[in-house]
């Protein structure tokens, strides 16, 4: 059967906390995506746009986050456009593409989805989240110690009861 969405993104973000996460809690998000290749850079960026990531043939990758946004956001952000080049690059050597996040819910597909999926199992390594909620730590001590918001720590624990990881 081929991989699913969700598990190939999951996979991935694990891979990347392999090779280039320090242990160490929240995880370094810019200095994960630089080592990978994405320059990370805040900027104002046009009305309702959140964040994006752009990649010209043989040229890095550089991904923005808009700077006016809280510190949770822009860290979820950042992972998500690293999601969206892992996707493109890795998966689909893709060498031009651009993403854009619009604050306004609009067009939700698969690259979104496993942008977001990405990014949630990246910032809350799953075995560390779990063992968190094993605990009975609530939400809110969640989403301090992983540095993200209460609203992507409530989705990555209904992504991880929706999906439970599979042992092989
Ligand atoms: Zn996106």
């Amino acid at each position: 059967m081929a991989k699913l969405v969700w598990q190939d993104a999951r996979e991935r973000a694990q891979n990347v906390l392999d090779n280039y996460w320090d242990g160490r809690f929240p995880v370094k998000i810019a200095t994960i995506s630089r080592a990978m290749g994405v320059t990370p850079y805040q900027a104002s960026l046009p009305a309702g746009v959140s964040g994006m990531v752009v990649k010209k043939p043989k040229e890095p990758a550089r991904s923005y986050v808009e700077s006016s946004e809280s510190e949770t956001r822009r860290r979820f952000t950042l992972a998500h456009e690293l999601g969206h080049y892992v996707e493109r690059v890795e998966v689909s050597d893709d060498d031009d593409f651009s993403f854009a996040e619009k604050r306004e819910p609009g067009r939700y597909d698969l690259h979104e989805f496993y942008a977001d999926e990405f990014a949630g199992a990246l910032l809350m390594p799953e075995e560390h989240f779990l063992n968190m909620l094993d605990e009975g730590r609530s939400l809110i001590d969640i989403a301090a110690k992983f540095g993200v918001s209460l609203d992507a720590a409530r989705k990555r624990r209904e992504r991880l009861e929706k999906n439970p990881p599979q042992k092989d």
